[in-house]
């Protein structure tokens, strides 16, 4: 299975200069292509095959005038940004075609000067790990890695990243074997709220860190200080970067969290059970901050990886499942509670129930319901399906709101009756 590695990459200021211009031409080899398949598409003509568009847009442009400076730079990162394009095309023909399950991806968009990550990737001939530590890129030179932690095999490929705070990271793409962990007989549902960040059906507590909150303070004085600057300044600069650093700090602290979180869940507990809340949906609500500051999809999304790298399950169930309105311990249906009822008495047999823990009972009730319709047997082990490491371009994600199509009605979004 794919993994992917990320360590902080420290080049110094003549290998900045050489990265800022390869971000440049990866970005007008990706935007050239991108233009040549438009015009094409206008022009009524087949759709360039691949290695047309390469000879055009790299082999091609180096020898005209307007170009020239291409062969400045390293080839690799070059084709590489072709491939990100082709990516992002075919990801756009799945989702049009439904061959791709998520929510709809658009038609690939121009990248700008502005954009807020610039990002490369070397394949095997692109880059070399040295003796001494340094990543050696082509072209750009030796450059100092903190290896936080090792590589655990050859890395396939490595993607230089330059985030919005002015870091840079190198992530690399590593294929290992699994390592599953000793089969344990636990299973565990897990209810995710807003006023805990979840509840186990064992009656575990993860409290709600709330980084995003707290910090806001700190962020917004950052906002307010780069809203007071003059457009295209230097100042402006230097403050857009303090507000990215602080943005970056939460982001950071909150991974960390995650991690530790997910980690000792997977490490525990034989079986997840989540509910699919359709975290999109929510976030439309009024509930927005909230939702987007427990970073559910992130927590989900660490549950399944690490599953399936140790040999655990992870089962999402129906987001119609009404897990709050029914009591875990007879069954009835009790109807629909606000969120602000917290504990509540089941009218047909007198249990009291704290809503949330009662939720991640029904949660792991219908969890284990599906993974024995689906296995027709005994629950074995889980076994995972592996996923691919993330590609760090993959196109465009089209978003809703921008389409200018309408929000979905409240249940078609799978907003759950709470
Ligand atoms: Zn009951």
């Amino acid at each position: 299975m794919h993994l992917r590695y990320s360590y902080r990459l420290y080049p110094t200021a003549g290998q900045r200069q050489a990265l800022a211009r390869t971000f440049g031409c990866a970005r007008v080899v990706y935007n050239d292509a991108l233009a040549a398949r438009k015009q094409a598409r206008k022009d009524g003509l087949p759709y360039p095959r691949s290695a047309d568009l390469q000879k055009l847009v790299i082999t091609g442009a180096k020898r005209t005038a307007e170009r020239a400076w291409l062969a400045s730079v390293g080839v690799d990162p070059l084709i590489q940004s072709l491939r990100d394009l082709d990516t992002a095309y075919r990801n756009f023909f799945d989702s049009v075609s439904g061959k791709r399950a998520g929510r709809q991806v658009g038609l690939p968009r121009f990248k700008s000067k502005r954009d807020n990550r610039q990002s490369l990737r070397f394949t095997r001939n692109g880059f070399r790990i040295r003796g001494n530590g340094k990543l050696n890129l082509a072209k750009i030179g030796d450059v100092r890695v903190k290896w936080s932690r090792a590589l655990p095999a050859d890395p396939s490929s490595v993607t230089v990243v330059l985030d919005p705070s002015g870091r840079y990271h190198a992530s690399f793409v590593v294929d290992v074997e699994p390592q599953h962990l000793a089969p344990l007989d636990t299973e565990v549902g897990i209810d995710l709220g807003l006023t805990t960040y979840a509840v186990l059906s064992d009656g575990t507590v993860i409290d709600n860190p709330r980084f995003l909150r707290k910090a806001e303070k700190k962020l917004k004085a950052a906002q307010r200080a780069l809203s007071r600057k003059a457009r295209g300044s230097k100042n402006r600069a230097k403050a857009r970067r303090k507000v990215a650093k602080a943005h970056a700090k939460v982001a950071d602290t909150r991974m960390d969290w995650a991690q530790k979180q997910t980690t000792r869940i997977i490490r525990e507990t034989q079986a997840v059970y989540l509910e699919d809340l359709n975290v999109r949906g929510l976030a439309r609500t009024r509930l927005a901050k909230s939702v987007h500051d427990a970073g559910w999809s992130t927590f989900r999304r660490l549950l399944e990886e690490k599953a399936a790298r140790y040999g655990r399950h992870v089962g999402i169930i129906g987001r119609y499942e009404p897990t709050s309105q029914v009591c875990s311990t007879c069954g009835v249906l009790d109807g629909p509670k606000p969120l602000s009822v917290r504990t509540w008495t089941c009218g047909a047999c007198g249990t009291c129930h704290d809503r949330d823990l009662n939720a991640a009972r029904n949660i792991l009730a219908a969890g284990r319901a599906d993974r024995l319709n689906a296995c027709g047997g005994p629950v074995r082990p889980g076994v995972a399906i592996p996923r691919r490491a993330h590609p760090v371009e993959t196109g465009t994600h089209r978003n809703a709101d921008r389409t200018g199509r309408k929000p979905r009605a409240a249940g078609a979004a799978g907003i759950p009756v709470l």
